[in-house]
């Protein structure tokens, strides 16, 4: 008998009348990262999704591990169907399970029967189960309180279903419930935490990368991309505008005060961020800020940087620490890539002493010898875009 997937739906659970919605957006979700993987049946029954491979062509292990990544399920387990009687689900334990209980201590079976025709109640299904596989298995306890191991069978409208325990999905909202925003991205540790964290919320990410060549090479912006390849495996696919900034840059190293350097370069990238943005249907920007790692990161910076934008801007990292930060970015699997050794262009034409408390009329005079609109209008002319999903070939 094959094995089936069910993925436990997390907060949509409580989303009362837009559940419906989510569940349908879920359950679309779903369908499409399964489709590079062979053909699985993927429908929802009380309020969990099945996931069922039709023939034996199906990658079954590389659509199990894609469902861990997947946004809006709080829990999942890969599980054997049965028919609804005794017999067949003792029997269908000891075929899928028997070896995992064999190498336990204890263990107990929990029970839950949503089809409340079934002649038995849970906890009658525990006991009885659990009597066989007691006999069965002598070398293994019974411990109804801390089992080293739990079987589950779950009694539902179309079989019975048993497996060993759920693993933690994703969590988060089924991403397209909640808006498109548009990630500012660098090649650091902190945006592509940042993205994940947002996209979480349900929300399509698109990113733009600001990019100073010659100042900054080609491998900066290779790795730029496959930390946006990696940010895909939970968000699904995304766009990244790679947008020419070297113009700038120079205009504002030759016309500008030199303490105001960064302050006005992220003023740049956030005004153009926010023109891409809207293009694009994004209604937020999002950045890796963190208040007062560096000196463009302290509230009257943020304040001067933010001026310029007429949109919210998300800043998911904003009080933690870095050792938080990291610790995501290890288990999103962006670490190891964001630690490559190329500049960004934030690290050009570093001021040697930045300002830390601007105000907004300070930065206005200091730039007023640039023609503002005019860089950015030739900066949006040069946008070349990348279209990355997480079964591309890594970029580096
Ligand atoms: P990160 O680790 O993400 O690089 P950081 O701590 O180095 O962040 P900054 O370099 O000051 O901080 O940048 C703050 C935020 O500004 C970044 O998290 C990112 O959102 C945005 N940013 C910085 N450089 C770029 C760039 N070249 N292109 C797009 N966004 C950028
Ligand atoms: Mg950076």
């Amino acid at each position: 008998m094959k094995e089936i997937f069910l993925l436990k739906l997390g907060e949509i659970v409580l989303k009362g009348a837009n559940k419906r919605q989510f569940e349908s957006r879920l359950r679309q979700n779903v369908r499409r990262r399964m489709k590079a993987y062979g053909n699985f049946d993927v429908y929802l029954m009380q309020s969990t999704l099945y996931v069922e491979p039709m023939d034996e062509e199906c990658d079954v292990d590389g659509a199990w591990e894609d469902c861990r990544s997947i946004f809006g399920i709080v829990s999942l387990c890969r599980c054997r169907p049965c028919e609804k009687n005794l017999d067949a689900i003792f029997e269908t334990i000891e075929e899928y399970l028997g070896e995992d209980l064999d190498c336990a201590k204890s263990f107990k079976v929990e029970s839950k029967r949503s089809d409340k025709a079934f002649p038995m109640t849970s906890i009658q299904i525990s006991q009885e189960i659990g009597g066989r596989l007691a006999e069965a298995h002598p070398g293994v306890e019974v411990d109804v309180h801390h089992p080293d191991y739990t079987v589950y069978v779950e009694v539902r409208d179309l079989a019975a279903y048993v497996h060993g325990p759920a693993e933690a999905g994703a969590g988060g909202l089924p991403t397209g419930v909640g808006g498109r925003a548009m990630v500012l991205l660098s090649g650091g540790i902190d945006s592509p935490v940042a993205a994940h964290m947002i996209a979480k919320r349900g929300v399509e990410i698109e990113a733009v990368h600001f990019f100073s060549y010659p100042y900054t090479s080609q491998l900066a912006k290779d790795k730029v991309l496959e930390l946006a390849r990696l940010v895909t495996k939970y968000s699904g696919k995304m766009t990244v505008n790679v947008v020419g900034f070297t113009e700038i840059q120079e205009a504002i190293r030759d016309n500008c005060p030199e303490e105001y350097f960064t302050l006005i370069m992220r003023r740049f990238m956030m005004e153009i961020s926010a023109r891409i943005a809207k293009w694009d249907g994004c209604g937020a920007l999002v950045t890796g800020e963190n208040l007062g790692q560096v000196a463009s990161q302290t509230m009257e910076a943020m304040t001067v940087t933010g001026a310029v934008v007429d949109i919210p801007i998300f800043m998911p990292l904003i009080g933690m620490d870095k050792e938080e930060i990291v610790r995501i970015a290890r288990k999103i699997g962006t670490f190891e890539t964001a630690v490559l050794p190329y500049e960004d262009c934030c690290t050009v034409f570093t001021p040697k002493h930045p300002k830390t408390k601007p105000t907004l009329a300070q930065v206005i005079n200091a730039e007023r010898n640039l023609d503002r609109e005019a860089l950015i209008e030739r900066a949006l002319q040069n946008i070349e875009k990348f279209k990355l999903e997480y079964h591309d070939e890594p970029v580096i």
